[in-house]
């Protein structure tokens, strides 16, 4: 296998296209429906990359701690996938919605089963599972997050998660609605404060890109090779993220970056070219599907200008 970075001069690569994206004009919109989103500096701009074979290398902002948001629904689905396996696939589907993350539009036809499990309503199934199957889901859910990268200095936001409670109308809807059709077991609120505190989960770019080396690594641990997930199921996840990871612009980042990633409206992306790297870029002001606008930019010009993507 040649790895990048024996191969070619990415760093040069990565900081001609952050000088170039740095530059633009940002025409994005922070993701202000959550209040204290509003707050962040809309001027941050942070990249990190990690390579199968240990290579790291930042620039701008890629120390800064900010919000995942929904790049948590992919280490959320991991878990629950480890805990329960190819049942999990009975609650939820593998197809890309076509919708914005928070709609409501195709769980009456699909009558409760959310059509993947990256879009709000699909991660709302999957906390309702993790509830079910783990005796303090908040606390083991921060354990497992953290023993992937053996990195203790992950936390929560108690304030960004509250922040998000305190105007989520459209979230309680998503879940009761999908109560009504038996596809949450447990109580709503208990499935929303969970649902919450994951979104809430903040990191670095640094951090972030280390953390899901696991799925550029076969669903490996990168530090002891110890395994998370099944090849198989590592490449499924991969899947997911390359079809649905971006809502209704799954789509335009296939075509136009060509990896496997996930965004959240805190403005962050990680993607991942499995055997090779992961990167994370963090930009706040979001397009109008809701993907950070110079996130996704600066990794169309970087998997252009390095040839690095899968496809
Ligand atoms: N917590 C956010 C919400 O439920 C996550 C959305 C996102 O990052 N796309 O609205």
């Amino acid at each position: 296998m040649q790895l990048i970075s024996r191969s070619m001069n990415f760093k040069e690569i990565i900081k001609e296209v952050y000088r170039n994206v740095d530059q633009l004009e940002d025409k994005g919109q922070l993701a202000s429906f959550i209040p204290e989103l509003a707050n962040v500096d809309s001027e941050k701009f942070g990249v990190h990359i990690s390579t199968i074979d240990q290579i790291n290398f930042g620039l701008g902002n890629c120390y800064d701690k900010f919000s995942i948001q929904s790049i948590a629904k992919v280490l959320s689905l991991c878990l629950a996938y480890s805990i329960i396996g190819e049942d999990i696939w009975k609650r939820l589907g593998v197809e890309p919605s076509g919708t914005g993350f928070n709609s409501l539009v195709q769980l009456e036809a699909d009558q409760g089963i959310p059509r993947n499990p990256f879009i709000n309503s699909g991660a709302i199934v999957i906390s309702d599972i993790l509830i079910s199957s783990l005796t303090n889901p908040k606390e083991e859910f921060l354990a497992f997050v953290r023993s992937i990268s053996n990195n203790s200095e992950i936390n929560y936001s108690d304030k960004i998660s509250a922040s998000e409670k305190s105007i989520g109308y459209r979230n309680a809807a998503l879940c009761n609605f999908i109560k009504s059709y038996g596809n949450i077991k447990n109580n709503p609120s208990d499935v929303l404060d969970f649902y919450y505190d994951l979104c809430s989960l903040e990191m670095n770019c640094k951090e972030l890109s280390e953390l899901f080396l696991f799925l550029a690594n076969n669903g490996c641990k990168i530090l002891d090779n110890t395994s998370i997930l099944s090849k198989s199921q590592s490449k499924r996840i991969n899947a997911l993220m390359q079809t649905c990871g971006f809502y209704d612009e799954s789509g335009e980042f296939a075509f136009k970056v060509g990896l496997p990633g996930k965004s959240g409206v805190g403005g962050g992306i990680i993607a991942i070219h499995p055997n090779k790297y992961t990167i994370a870029v963090w930009s706040p002001k979001l397009n109008e599907k809701g993907n950070s606008y110079k996130g996704m930019t600066f990794l169309e010009e970087f998997t252009t200008k390095s040839q690095l993507s899968i496809f």
